[in-house]
């Protein structure tokens, strides 16, 4: 009997920042409240496994790079290192635990190029392992890094010519069998969520930073600060619904601990 897609879910540390970061109008003080106090939150850090009968084992998302000093600039490193951040996070070791070596990944797909989604790039420097990311963000990406426009999110470690880019084009792609990504707006231009049909789980849609928290998807609350496209945001929730419905799908947030802590009860889902 052939095998069919399996999910492994890894972890790579938790980003502590603002509540304002994820959700729209967190934190905010009111003239009733004038000096309500910030507030944060931890969120997870994670990628997944994604392997397939043919493809091979393909990562969806890659965390941070090993090492900050030196890559990022001081304000990324205040505001955006991971408050968690062991060495069973660092993504090789996250790939061990799970049964993989860095060398079994086949492809590589990123769902948008802000440091913690693109910066584990580093571990693929030197080789020739496709990296698959939508057009729009790849050039969205170099664009802001150039002209420091979105510099930040968007850090020039990773973007680099060197790595092997595959773009993606369209609304819609069905990159193997079984995988389909979709272009959606709101977070970055080009974000990318990836839809995977497993034989015993059903559908899952991994959204990233789409949703980075239950809360945005479900209530849905847009995110805060860290959003760049407010209208673009609505549709491609309006988009993911639709989605959800037809697939029957469990949608997989981008940074949600206690969403993340479930998925995790269990080293692989096939
Ligand atoms: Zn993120």
């Amino acid at each position: 009997m052939s095998s069919g897609i399996r999910v492994y879910p890894l972890s790579l540390g938790e980003l502590t920042n603002d509540v304002g970061l994820p959700l729209y109008l967190g934190g905010l003080a009111m003239p009733s409240d004038p000096e309500h106090a910030a507030a944060m939150c931890t969120q997870s850090m994670s990628a997944y496994v994604i392997e397939h009968p043919k493809a091979g084992p393909i990562l969806f998302d890659t965390g941070v790079a090993p090492e900050r000093e030196g890559l990022w600039p001081k304000e990324s490193i205040e505001l955006a290192s991971p408050s968690l951040y062991e060495p069973e996070h660092r993504l090789d070791n996250a790939l061990n635990a799970a049964g993989f070596e860095l060398s079994d990944i086949k492809a590589v797909v990123i769902s948008h190029l802000h440091m913690d989604h693109g910066g584990g790039l580093e571990f693929f420097r030197g080789t020739n392992v496709p990296v698959f990311v939508h057009e729009t963000e790849l050039k969205n990406a170099f664009y802001n890094v150039a002209t420091g426009e979105d510099f930040g999110p968007y850090l020039p470690h990773y973007i680099d010519p060197t790595f092997n880019w595959v773009p993606i084009h369209g609304a819609k792609w069905d990159l193997f069998q079984g995988i389909t990504l979709y272009q959606m707006s709101g977070h970055a231009h080009g974000l990318l969520v990836l839809r995977a049909e497993l034989r015993n789980h059903g559908h899952w849609i991994f959204a990233s930073d789409q949703f980075p928290l239950r809360r945005n998807y479900e209530e849905p609350i847009p995110q805060g600060w860290i959003m760049r496209d407010h209208p673009g945001w609505w549709r491609s929730w309006r988009f993911t619904k639709s989605l959800e419905q037809r697939f029957d799908a469990r949608i997989v947030f981008g940074h949600d601990k206690d969403e993340f802590a479930k998925i995790c009860s269990q080293r692989f889902y096939d």
